[in-house]
């Protein structure tokens, strides 16, 4: 029924609950499995305190390199080899989106936390992806941390 999931992970303790359920599907539906990360932009130096220092720039590249030393572990844990880890600077919600189209997934799968009150009027990542996803997407129940 599927060839393609793609698991999009932020290393929460809860997102090995996702991953394990996307190896899972990935099995019982001999598609292959692809893991994703998205690693926010970092807000910018008030330029009152001397404009944004390169020293931005350097975090930004050290978060990528330890986001995919994190994914190289979580792919080592499934099997999931280097070629469909993914690493990508941005918006978790669009990002997330933009890779399930470019690899052609048609499975997404996120975590939920199931909150309420004002993060469900703000919007969560998983309700956003469910909004505006062109394929199906699952969302996994994570509990509490
Ligand atoms: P949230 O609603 O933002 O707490 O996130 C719920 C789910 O969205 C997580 O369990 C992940 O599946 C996904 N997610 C959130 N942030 C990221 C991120 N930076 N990279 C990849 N997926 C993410």
């Amino acid at each position: 029924m599927y060839k393609r999931i793609l698991v999009a992970v932020d290393f929460s303790n809860s997102c090995i609950k996702a991953t394990q359920k996307a190896k899972e599907l990935s099995e019982k539906y001999g598609a292959s499995l692809d893991i994703f990360h998205a690693v926010e932009y970092l807000p910018q130096v008030d330029s009152s305190f001397g404009g944004v220092s390169p020293f931005d720039v350097d975090l930004t590249e050290q978060l990528i390199e330890t986001a995919k030393k994190h994914l190289a572990d979580l792919g080592k844990r499934f099997s999931i080899p280097q070629e469909r880890q993914w690493v990508e600077l941005g918006s978790p919600k669009s990002e997330i989106l933009r890779v399930a189209g470019d690899i052609k997934a048609d499975l997404i799968i996120v975590g939920s936390h199931g909150r309420h009150g004002i993060a469900v009027l703000m919007g969560s990542t998983a309700s956003s992806v469910v909004h505006h996803a062109i394929c199906d997407v699952l969302a996994v129940r994570l509990p509490k941390e």
